[in-house]
């Protein structure tokens, strides 16, 4: 068997060598992590939804211009991916109050936030990933002022396209965390969509019911982790209940569904 070099194992994923230079694998496990991996469990299937649904966003925002580090699905667990170097930040957007942000600011859990809000958090599992403003990010030399524009700019634009997409299929997405890479393309360093998009790393809920369809059913022990992301991966016309059929593409749901 062709053994290949693993570069990285993260909490969710590992990183494999690619078959080009400048390809990596990116393989998803089932393993789910929550506070900083002091909770931790396998739920098998997960990796292989969110190597769908992951595949699926990136596609559609690939078809809308935004640049991602997504080249295609090779097997159910893995992608082929562009090597990019990672920007050591996590990049949340929230439109709606919900975890640290509720907690933080005395807010009450699904309040529509007056704008969408962009927070950074420097990736350190030592340190809990902490919260870092705009300030620390250049004086450390995370990234430069440039970097830090292109990524809102962008973290912005999936926002918009993600909620639309969403509330089409009776979703509300509340917040999500990305993250970016620097890519070279034509002798010019650019910023561009990295990691994954997957109800691991959003807060995704019923618009009808409230009910959540995210990592928070981990994290809150709710149960029922693996309907819920398989109903967002039927819902966006992934998972068809019969599955010699081709996948057909978001489901819209309707007011008197
Ligand atoms: N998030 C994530 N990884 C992290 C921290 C947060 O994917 O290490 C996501 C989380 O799923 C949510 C959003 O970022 O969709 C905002 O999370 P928050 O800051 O409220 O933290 P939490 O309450 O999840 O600890």
């Amino acid at each position: 068997m062709n053994r290949r070099r693993r570069l990285y194992e993260g909490k969710a994923k590992i990183l494999y060598e690619g078959p080009e230079p400048g390809t990596l694998i990116q393989h998803f496990k089932d393993d789910a992590t929550a506070f900083n991996a002091r909770k931790h469990e396998s739920i098998e299937g997960k990796g292989v939804l969110n190597n769908r649904i992951s595949e699926h966003i990136f596609q559609l925002l690939g078809n809308v211009g935004v640049p991602t580090h997504f080249i295609k699905r090779m097997n159910m667990r893995e992608q082929l991916i562009k090597e990019v170097e990672i920007v050591p930040l996590e990049v949340v957007v929230r439109n709606v109050a919900a975890g640290s942000l509720a907690k933080k600011l005395g807010l009450d859990e699904g309040m529509q936030l007056p704008r969408s809000i962009i927070e950074f958090y420097y990736k350190s599992d030592e340190l809990d990933d902490p919260m870092v403003s705009e300030e620390h990010i250049t004086a450390f030399g995370w990234a430069n002022p440039q970097e830090i524009d292109e990524m809102m700019a962008l973290a912005l634009r999936i926002n918009d396209f993600l909620s639309g997409l969403f509330f089409g299929i009776g979703i509300r997405l509340v917040d999500f965390k990305i993250e970016f890479g620097r890519h070279m393309e034509d002798d010019t360093m650019r910023i561009i969509l990295a990691d994954e998009i997957s109800p691991d790393c959003c807060r995704l809920w019923d618009t009808k019911t409230s009910d959540k369809m995210d990592k928070d059913r981990f994290r809150q022990d709710l149960g029922g982790l693996i309907d819920a992301y398989q109903e967002v991966a039927r819902r966006l016309g992934i998972l068809t209940e019969n599955p010699q059929n081709e996948p057909s593409g978001p489901r819209l749901v309707t007011s008197n569904e």
